[in-house]
């Protein structure tokens, strides 16, 4: 074991000593697969290639002032009414996302036995999407929707035609047009914007995802564990590792000495325990690592890293 780790650049350093980019970070992401497989854990900067925003409202500066909080969601009539309608108007655009590079990436990288599984803090479902199997959705999934008095689920999508039939004619006024799903509405637009119930018992629903000023389920914690507790490190994507329930488990893989490894475009708050930073773009890196694994680019045949076409399989 020790010998193995002497592959890493495990001392620690300050922190501008170890940032890697481009080939050396490839070839260290390879030399700490080649220890055993990675839990990997990832946030929004995994999913915007996908054009997905910040739903929880954290990721994103802007959002960041005004984050959608628990509480209010739950005890203020208006707050619900400024969710739905905003959920409303993004709903369509973050259900036509697709998977992008990196998630394949992880699926393949998966699929070959390099990880024990994801926990993610994205609630996009473009894990499972692209076929990854163990996943683990730290903050829900924002596909379902429950009722927080008898417990009905309903999904996302049939719960939009109800929103839209609803509220008639409001996703075509002309102020809720110019304000995309990512920005806030103005207040005339939610004013009498009609909030939905429960069909079982007319009770609140609620998007089955954690919010702001949450915690996330016990059992979910402990899946996360359990995905990391087998693995030989941990390897973060696209998290600046702003909130807790992220950083729990850098600080509990540094505890157990298991190398970190932190894949991310600019600083995050885990730096001072990881073990490797990578700065870069996980779509472009992922699949890079991918190919430096295996020999062989993901199944999609993305290029690598230095935008080089994928050789077919047949030349090989
Ligand atoms: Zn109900």
């Amino acid at each position: 074991m020790s010998d193995e780790r002497a592959d890493l650049p495990h001392d620690a350093r300050s922190v501008d000593d170890i940032v890697l980019r481009g080939a050396d970070a490839i070839d260290a992401l390879r030399a700490l697969l080649a220890r055993g497989p990675a839990a990997v854990l990832t946030g929004a900067g995994c999913s915007t290639e996908s054009g997905i925003p910040d739903y929880r409202g954290e990721g994103t500066r802007r959002r960041a002032r005004n984050p959608v909080q628990h509480r209010a969601v739950l005890h203020e009539a208006e707050a619900r009414q400024r969710y739905w309608a905003r959920s409303t108007v993004g709903w369509p655009r973050f259900a036509a996302a697709v998977p992008n590079p990196a998630h394949h990436a992880l699926a393949a990288l998966e699929a070959q036995g390099c990880l024990t599984g994801i926990i993610t803090q994205n609630v996009d479902g473009l894990h499972r999407a692209a076929g990854s199997r163990q996943v683990v959705e730290l903050h829900g999934a924002l596909a379902n929707v429950r009722c927080l008095a008898c417990g009905t689920r309903e999904t996302r999508r049939a719960l939009q035609v109800r929103l839209e039939q609803d509220n008639p004619g409001f996703l075509t006024r002309d102020d809720v047009m110019l304000a995309d799903g990512d920005a806030e509405l103005p207040e005339a637009a939610t004013a009498g914007f009609r909030v939905p119930a429960c069909l079982s018992c007319r009770g609140t629903l609620k998007p089955d995802v954690v919010f702001f000023g949450d915690s996330v389920p016990r059992d979910v914690v402990d899946a996360a564990r359990g995905l990391l507790e087998r693995a030989a490190s941990l390897m973060v994507v696209g998290s600046s590792l702003a909130v807790y329930s992220g950083l729990r488990f850098v600080r509990w893989a540094h505890a157990r000495g298991c190398p970190v490894a932190i894949v991310n475009l600019g600083p995050t708050r885990g730096d001072p325990l990881a073990t490797l930073l990578v700065d870069g773009r996980a779509g472009v890196l992922l699949p890079a690592l991918c190919l430096a694994v295996h020999g062989r680019p993901d199944e999609h045949g993305r290029p690598d890293e230095h935008g080089r076409p994928a050789v077919p399989l047949s030349r090989r």
